[in-house]
Formats: C-alpha cells, structure tokens, sequence
C-alpha cells in the first residue's frame, strides 16, 4: 500500500487500518541504522509507522537544533522502499501547546551519564515518545541499543507509568571499520572521522577485557586526544543496564560500557554490552 504522511492526529486516524502496529520514532536523517529498526518493526506488526520529529525539547542551549540535518524528501523515499504505511512528521507548533505545563521527568537515572552532560535531555525525550504513544497508539515501538541509556529509561518509563507499549531493541548498525551510524556523522571531516573511530575501536577494546573493561577503553581514548583533531571525552562508564549508575568493583553480569565525546564541533556517543 502506499505510503501515507500524516502530520497530525486526525491524519493519523484517517491512514488507520485493522490490524496491529509498530512505531519507530525517529529524528529524521534516516540512514541504515534506522531501516534496521523499520525491517524489526515488520517482524513485530502488521504495519509499520515512522515518525520524524527533530524534538526541540531535548535540545539543551548551545546544542545543535538549529543545524541538525534534515532531509525529509530522502526521509520519505526511505520509508516508500522499506514498506512503511504512515509516516508521522509533525510541525513542532502541532505537537507542543504555546502553554503547555506537564511533562514526564526521567528522575535520577535522567541526571547520570549522558544525562549529566545534556540536563533536561531525558525529560525531552520521555514527554515527546510518550506523546508519540499517544497520538499514534503502536502495539510496539522499536528503539536502537546506540542510545541505551535512552532505551532504559523508555523501558522504565514504561514499567512505572504502565504505558500500554511493548519496547523491542534493535542492535547498532555500524559502518565496516566500526563506526556507528549517526545522522551526525555527516558533519565529519575525514580528519574528525579518523578521529571518531577511536570511539568504537575504545569500546571493542574494552568488550575483549571484561575484567579490565574500563581501563582497556581508556587506554585507546587517551591515545584518541593526542590525535590532530583531538577526541575530547565527555565522559566514559561501565553502567549497570537497568540504573546508569556506574557499577560496583566486582560487579557480575551484563554492564553497559558507554562513552561520549566531541570531534571538532560534532557530540558522539556511542556503547557495547560487556559480560562480566
Ligand atoms: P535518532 O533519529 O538519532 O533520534 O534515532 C532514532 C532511533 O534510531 C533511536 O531509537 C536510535 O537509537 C536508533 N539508532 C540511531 N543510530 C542507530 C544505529 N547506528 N543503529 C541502530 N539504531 C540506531
């Protein structure tokens, strides 16, 4: 069936159809990693939505809303080649009241990590998918493992607002030397890619020594900021999946060994599950 773009949520009740749905939001800028998540989400429904929405809440001052790359014909022939029925892509006036009070706030585990860098990030990002569920109403929504601390806390979210949603992950879909696919990776000179490939190459080093995880990545990243340009970290932690929190010494089981940084004036994160 055709393609559908619906912009609001009497557009999205006229492309309705019987059967079960699965939603992938996204920001836009669609790349591999994304059609990973839109090939998964045909596994888990009978149709398949999209949403495009560059979310201005989760954009701290000085963060690049502005500039963030959107490519919304491209965007669309995606989701036409991928079998995708709606596609959702609100204007930001359509989703956000000019008086608008409530929001979802991602409490503590919100304020670690990532979200000690980005203040307020989570809380953007948890009212906007909560949104998302609302106006589109999937049976299941598909999230990338690259974001994990984003995917943990929709799972929480989800658990302690009993948000009727089943949350599916996708794994990171890489390039072949190793680096994540990001619509910011766009923004790279071949200079700052060099640089960038330190990010995975930190983490893989850290994955092969479990019982020195953090220390093996740190070791790569500190040759990174020797690098011309330099990798500039924000911060690297082995986190416990659930919490975010950094685990203890002697911890056991699965943590998440997740590490952000800049590269000229593009922010990268990136993350692998590590055994321990
Ligand atoms: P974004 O458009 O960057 O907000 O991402 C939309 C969704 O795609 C999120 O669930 C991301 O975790 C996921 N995603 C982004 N990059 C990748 C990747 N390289 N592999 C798999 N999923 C990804």
């Amino acid at each position: 069936m055709d393609l559908t773009v619906a912009g609001n949520r009497v557009e999205l009740a006229a492309a309705r159809r019987p059967g079960t749905y699965a939603l992938v939001p996204t920001m836009g800028a669609l790349h591999d990693g994304h059609r990973s998540l839109i090939r998964l989400a045909h596994e888990q429904a009978d149709h398949v939505i999209v949403s495009v929405f560059v979310n201005p809440l989760q954009f701290g001052p000085g963060e690049d809303f502005g500039r963030y790359p959107r490519t919304f014909d491209h965007d669309l022939e995606v989701c036409g080649e991928e079998g995708v029925s709606v596609v959702f892509a609100p204007a930001v006036e359509d989703m956000y009241l000019p008086d608008r009070q409530v929001s979802v706030s991602a409490g503590a585990m919100g304020t670690v990590a990532e979200g000690a860098f980005r203040p307020g990030h989570f809380d953007g990002v948890l009212t906007v998918v909560l949104k998302l569920f609302n106006l589109t109403r999937p049976d299941v929504a598909v999230f990338g493992q690259k974001d994990a601390q984003q995917l943990a806390l929709i799972r929480r979210m989800v658990a302690d607002l009993d948000v009727p949603v089943t949350i599916v992950a996708g794994p990171t879909v890489r390039e072949p030397d190793g680096l994540a696919l990001s619509s910011r990776n766009r923004y790279l000179s071949a200079d700052d890619r060099a640089t960038a490939l330190y990010l995975s190459r930190a983490l893989r080093a850290g994955a092969a020594n479990p019982h020195k995880a953090k220390e093996a990545a740190k070791a790569v990243l500190e040759e990174a900021a020797r690098l011309k340009p330099p990798l500039l970290l924000d911060y690297l932690t082995l986190a416990d999946p659930a919490t975010f929190d950094e685990v203890p010494a002697g911890h056991r089981g699965e943590a998440i060994l997740a590490v952000a940084a800049k590269v000229g004036t593009t922010r990268l994160i990136d993350n692998v599950v590590v055994s321990l």
